[in-house]
């Protein structure tokens, strides 16, 4: 088998209202947009992936199509070198290798999950917030997801002080499991205004978190680089500590577990190492103790894709994003069907590759 052709489309869909992400400070978001890549083979068997985009995005069709054409799509390994090239020259493309198991899936009529040598299982799902809301508001937003069915909620907060909102949550819903996500591990700083916390905020929002009690871990706390100060603020804090979702490669991952950087390990399949690389990580995180929980907040392409890897590797946990006008409908755009969640669990779907299907409107 062949890689015949490679088509790059830059898709956008409209939100109901402005969306403000704390990973992109003061800049609010009204259009999702991705980039998908469609690759053809020899054998008429088709894959896709896609990267998150902004601003219009990146086109890079061409040196794409001049790396993978004629190469034969099981050659994942092979290929992933290759990709690590492209991000020598542009984008980091760890997505485009998620086309590359849709098409070997496709061939062998087995899901993703099944070629990493899992089987099909429901995951609990946390609800992800986006954005920093006082309490009131979150509350209602917490009602809502616990008559869904979830059992954990992952709150936002970018300044030290907001662990208040975090404690009022708390007081609401004494049993829910939270999560908090401080985003310093990196951001897209169009308007530059995002401050990074010091180690001790970083420290006395740990230990803040500590006294509120219930909460499953703190999220990037410091610089995603920062090695030594999440070794210290792992020492001196008994809250677990996670980040990782946006590490540069895995080799950066094997370092941070190396170093005992973090408790859970996040590497997002589409972000930071592919799947297979996701595998390796998930392989030395459980042979250090620590927990691979991806991270998944892409579009429905790069959901799936963890989603597989979640079930392969039996992570406890598969993130969800949820913060309306951000909606399952809204991250799947591209798909006939939305992914959701039932119960307070998810399970990947069993079709062959991927097991999802884009919707032909869309690339008209
Ligand atoms: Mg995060």
């Amino acid at each position: 088998m062949q890689i015949t052709n490679v088509t790059q489309y830059h898709l956008e869909h409209a939100m109901d209202e402005p969306f403000h992400p704390t990973w992109i400070p003061s800049y609010p978001q009204s259009i999702h947009e991705c980039e998908l890549f469609e690759i053809e083979t020899d054998e008429g068997i088709t894959g896709y992936a896609a990267s998150p985009s902004f601003a219009g995005g990146l086109d890079y069709e061409a040196p794409l199509s001049y790396f993978l054409l004629g190469e034969d799509p099981h050659n994942i390994t092979g290929i992933r070198k290759k990709l690590e090239s492209i991000g020598l020259i542009g984008p980091r493309s760890w997505h485009v290798e998620h086309a590359l198991w849709d098409i070997i899936g496709k061939d062998a009529g087995k899901p993703v999950y099944e070629l990493l040598g899992g089987a099909h299982a429901e995951i609990p799902v946390y609800a992800s917030t986006g954005q920093v809301m006082d309490a009131d508001e979150r509350i209602d937003y917490i009602e809502r997801r616990i008559a869904e069915g979830f059992e954990a909620v992952k709150l936002r907060i970018t300044d030290p002080e907001q662990t208040d909102i975090v404690r009022e949550i708390r007081e609401a819903f004494p049993e829910l499991t939270l999560m908090v996500d401080a985003n310093k591990g990196w951001a897209v700083r169009v308007m530059d205004d995002e401050t990074a916390w010091s180690y001790s905020e970083a420290l006395a929002v740990a230990r803040d978190l500590e006294s509120i009690g219930g909460v499953a871990w703190l999220e990037e706390p410091l610089d995603r680089h920062d090695f030594d100060g999440y070794v210290r603020l792992r020492e001196a804090t008994d809250i677990a500590i996670a980040g990782g979702e946006f590490d540069d490669g895995v080799w950066q991952l094997h370092e941070a577990l190396e170093r005992g950087a973090y408790d859970i390990i996040q590497p997002d399949a589409a972000l930071a190492t592919g799947i297979e690389g996701g595998k390796e990580i998930a392989a030395h995180a459980a042979q250090n103790g620590v927990e691979f929980v991806p991270h998944t907040w892409t579009n429905g392409l790069g959901f799936v894709a963890n989603l597989h890897l979640v079930c392969a590797v039996g992570g406890r946990w598969c993130e969800y994003s949820i913060e309306p006008p951000w909606t399952p409908a809204v991250r799947d755009f591209m798909l006939t069907e939305p992914l959701t969640q039932e119960g307070g669990t998810i399970a990947p779907p069993s079709e062959p590759g991927l097991g999802v299907e884009i919707d032909p409107a869309i690339l008209d």
